[in-house]
């Protein structure tokens, strides 16, 4: 039986129930956070909840819980749950309230989070993955990790329909990012990433990379790149939380590169799974 938390309990996932004016439900006006489990911890939760504290300042809602109560969740619903490898999802909505846009008089946030398994040190997708090139149609706002997601919801099912394993968006000719994963490609043994901005998510895994990459002796470049270098690339990769660093070998029927995992991918792929053995250890 799976156990999840909300509002403050512990309680059996199918008994977790949240009202259908929950402005989560209505407004998609919430946001979220998903942190790796490895070896039965958490990996980089600290950084994850500077983040969900950063997105809640800019959408004006308050912490109902502060960092170390969250953490502590965290970890707990990881072990109650049997979790060696896999992720906590943490979500955070304004609460039920009459449906109105406006913030309501009274918030009281509906926060909420459970645990998975996933494969993470034996992924399969390290062989490599496909990406399916679609045009970014998302908001203004990117570096928020709100809950309102429609257009990777889109993106993602146009990417899964191209056989594909994760969505390349693009805007004004320049890649953004993946529908939830960062991009990178590497042209003469130099890791080209875009910088953070209001178009993407500062994901905390490409910011990890940073430092897995200066460890490995490989040189970043923050600078953005258009499809067409990244068609031309000698590698492409993608990062996020629950897929650390996975190549991408084909983006729709484009093989990049000589169509196998890259040796830059590869050590910066075995760079951050060391470092999440160590921190774990
Ligand atoms: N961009 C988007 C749009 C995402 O949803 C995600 C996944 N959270 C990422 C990037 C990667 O971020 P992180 O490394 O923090 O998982």
């Amino acid at each position: 039986l799976r156990t999840c938390w909300l509002n403050g309990t512990y309680i059996a996932e199918e008994q977790a129930h949240v009202s259908i004016f929950d402005r989560g439900l209505l407004f998609g006006d919430g946001v979220y956070e998903v942190a790796a489990v490895f070896n039965g911890q958490l990996l980089d939760a600290d950084r994850h909840l500077v983040r969900l504290a950063r997105s809640q300042r800019e959408i004006g809602l308050p912490a109902a819980y502060d960092a170390a109560t969250l953490m502590g969740v965290m970890q707990e619903l990881a072990t109650r749950n049997g979790i060696q490898e896999g992720l906590v999802y943490l979500q955070v909505t304004r609460g039920a309230a009459e449906r109105d846009f406006p913030f309501p008089a009274q918030v009281h946030p509906t926060v909420f989070a459970y645990a998975r398994p996933k494969k993470l040190s034996d992924d399969p997708n390290a062989a490599g993955v496909r990406v399916h090139a679609v045009p970014d149609l998302r908001w203004q706002r990117c570096d928020i990790k709100s809950t309102s997601m429609l257009a990777q919801v889109l993106a993602k099912q146009a990417a899964r329909e191209a056989g594909a394993f994760e969505a390349l968006m693009h805007e004004d000719g320049l890649v953004t990012e993946g529908g939830s994963s960062n991009i990178w490609i590497v042209r003469d043994g130099i890791a080209y990433t875009r910088p953070t901005s209001h178009d993407i998510l500062a994901g905390i895994t490409r910011d990890v990379i940073f430092d897995v990459a200066d460890d490995a002796g490989v040189t970043v470049v923050q600078r953005a790149f258009t499809l067409e270098q990244a068609l031309a690339a000698d590698e492409c990769l993608m990062t996020s939380a629950t897929s650390f660093v996975l190549p991408i070998t084909r983006i729709d029927d484009h093989v990049v590169g000589s169509g196998a995992p890259g040796p830059l991918t590869q050590r910066l792929r075995e760079g951050y799974l060391a470092r999440a053995a160590r921190l774990t250890a």
